[in-house]
């Protein structure tokens, strides 16, 4: 059972990211974006066809508002990747209350550096096993207004 709320709107953002979006690398009707066990760092969902990875973000937002700073993830791993030149595409998922109403998709060559912004300070975040103890962690914000020329596309809408 997901225990911080952060994990509870994760779990209803990959669902629904299964439930209403192909695979855009190989499009098949028959693939399925699985979900990876939550030890793969930085990747969410694999295609079970052609092994397209992504990430999928849920953000709390109100239906019409636009979407600009999205938890990306902890500094330490994601840095990594950023360094080595490693983006991965994300789907970003609206969630109002507990029902989402929209899908967002930003490939990985519409990202850039600068749309990863980092919180000066380290947070403390709630630890995610009962018995753990709440640890510090540097975490990255997605900026998606420093897209650039690129904008995110619209994948799915709640009717
Ligand atoms: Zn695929």
């Amino acid at each position: 059972m997901p225990r911080t709320l952060n994990q509870k709107i994760g779990i209803i953002a990959e669902k629904a990211v299964r439930q209403h979006c192909k695979c855009p690398k190989c499009k098949k009707r028959s693939a399925r974006l699985k979900p990876l066990p939550n030890n793969f760092k930085c990747v969410d969902v694999v295609c079970d066809f052609c092994g397209y990875l992504a990430q999928v973000k849920g953000t709390r937002t109100n239906t019409h508002r636009e979407i600009t700073l999205v938890r990306a993830g902890g500094w330490k791993v994601l840095k990594e990747r950023l360094d080595a030149g490693i983006y991965f595409p994300v789907f970003i998922v609206k969630v109002q209350g507990e029902t989402p109403t929209g899908i967002y998709y930003v490939p990985a060559d519409f990202l850039r550096r600068e749309v990863f912004v980092g919180h000066g300070k380290p947070r403390v975040i709630k630890a995610e096993q009962p018995a753990g103890k709440p640890r510090k962690y540097s975490m990255f914000n997605y900026d998606f207004r420093k897209l650039g020329p690129h904008r995110m596309i619209e994948i799915w809408k709640r009717k």
